[in-house]
């Protein structure tokens, strides 16, 4: 091990490497590169602490974008997946099966408990997950006698991931991949009001619609209407319109309860889980849906023409069996209405700062809108790097600020995040 050269270099060596042969996602890469730019190189993590290569601490404010659900290095998913790792790390879901996958449909499924979500599918993160539940929709109703049905309905401002796929259902310019030219259409409106009020053959072409339930993430935590959820769902349902959660972001816990849908009691026709997943240790997706959407598939030599190499990892589902082991075993459910409450009363002290405009919260999730402020002064960026040197991390989504914690945070942890904003926004805006 001592002969490998990568383990002589310092840290000096590695950044200036990483300079000069890496390429980051959505980073302009020109500053990213900027001699006087030092990139923070995670090094370990316990709890939701996180430690860098001077050693100095954070906490993790937004759980490593969104993934991050127990903590870091927990050691009842250190444990599983360590068990998975004598057995063996990764096989073929292709033409084989495995005792992890099939234990955690399980136990997705009974997570589910008496709706219709009973078939469970595995993809490696939430684009695909997304991928796979407009291709079955759209799949389904080709060749089971509605061809007409070629359309996607999405709102305004949506994110559903960035494989060209997902993107194409996505609402936000700066996100957006490039052309959709594989046969489907996808229309676009601002709310449930405006979907309600589609002409008729515009409806009739409907395959589905799909949604970020409650709360849409990457438009800056933008909360829906109470209600709009299961209006939604129940419109769906009279026209015989497949129904997508994305709950990519808000599964696991993030908004008080298991999963998003269950505020408002909705089943949806699929279901699309991934961040959260593994507890944010490994990268694993599922889409859920029902047995009408699986026997559409059955018969005349049909199969659901889709996946990939690392379908159904096995170290993955062992790291998501770990992840749900710790929700029943540590009562992660019931404790989170306290820790919810408190985040509450806290970002009461950020709202009644002059420079906040909106302070917006759906369970565990928070947004915090400074300003209003030029876009291209990147007050957002510059207060979160602010935080840094009061001990948080996170990042903002233009000028709102995310706090999106482990739920395993302290409420001592939630007081210092609270208190780390409130210094960077007096810090970069007064
Ligand atoms: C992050 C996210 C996605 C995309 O997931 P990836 O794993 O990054 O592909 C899709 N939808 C929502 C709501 C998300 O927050």
């Amino acid at each position: 091990m001592d002969g490998d050269p990568l383990t002589l270099m310092s840290v000096d060596e590695l950044l200036q490497a990483e300079k000069r042969h890496l390429w980051h996602p959505f980073t302009p890469m020109q500053s990213w590169c900027d001699e006087a730019h030092e990139p923070l190189m995670l090094v370990s993590g316990k709890g939701c602490k996180l430690t860098d290569q001077h050693g100095r601490e954070y906490l993790d404010g937004n759980s490593s974008i969104w993934t991050n659900v127990h903590g870091h290095a927990h050691p009842t998913i250190h444990a599983a997946i360590r068990a998975q790792l004598e057995k063996v790390a990764h096989t073929s879901f292709l033409g084989f099966t495995h005792e992890p996958a099939i234990r955690l449909g399980k136990q997705l499924v009974d997570l589910m408990q008496g709706s219709s979500l009973t078939r469970v599918f595995y993809s490696d993160n939430g684009s695909t997950a997304i991928e796979s539940a407009m291709r079955m929709a759209l799949q389904y109703w080709k060749q089971n006698d509605q061809p007409l049905r070629d359309t996607i309905l999405a709102f305004d401002r949506a994110y559903h991931g960035d494989t060209l796929g997902a993107a194409s259902v996505g609402g936000i310019p700066l996100f957006k991949g490039s052309g959709n030219e594989f046969g489907y259409r996808v229309l676009r409106v601002s709310s449930l009001e405006a979907l309600i009020a589609l002409p008729a053959d515009e409806i009739k072409r409907l395959a589905a619609v799909i949604i970020e339930p409650l709360i849409q993430g990457s438009a800056g935590m933008r909360i829906w209407p109470q209600g709009m959820l299961s209006g939604l769902s129940h419109w769906c349902k009279e026209q015989d319109v497949f129904l997508i959660l994305d709950e990519v972001m808000t599964g696991f816990g993030r908004t008080g309860t298991m999963f998003a849908c269950q505020h408002e009691e909705v089943v949806p026709d699929f279901l699309c889980l991934a961040k959260g997943l593994t507890g944010g240790y490994l990268p694993m997706a599922v889409t859920m849906t029902s047995e009408r959407v699986f026997e559409g598939f059955l018969g005349q030599g049909r199969a659901f023409y889709y996946g990939h190499s690392y379908t159904a990892n096995q170290l993955g589902c062992a790291a998501a069996l770990g992840s749900l082991q710790v929700f029943r075993e540590e009562s992660v459910m019931e404790r989170l209405p306290e820790k919810i409450g408190f985040l509450k009363t806290q970002l009461e002290i950020l709202k009644a700062l002059p420079q906040v405009l909106e302070v917006r919260q759906c369970g565990f999730i928070a947004g915090i809108e400074i300003g209003p402020y030029a876009q291209e002064n990147l007050t957002g960026v510059k207060v979160c790097m602010a935080a840094r040197k009061h001990g948080l991390l996170t990042r903002p989504v233009v000028d709102t600020l995310v706090l999106m914690p482990p739920l395993s945070a302290t409420l001592t942890e939630i007081e210092t995040m609270v208190e780390a904003l409130r210094l960077s926004i007096h810090e970069v805006c007064d």
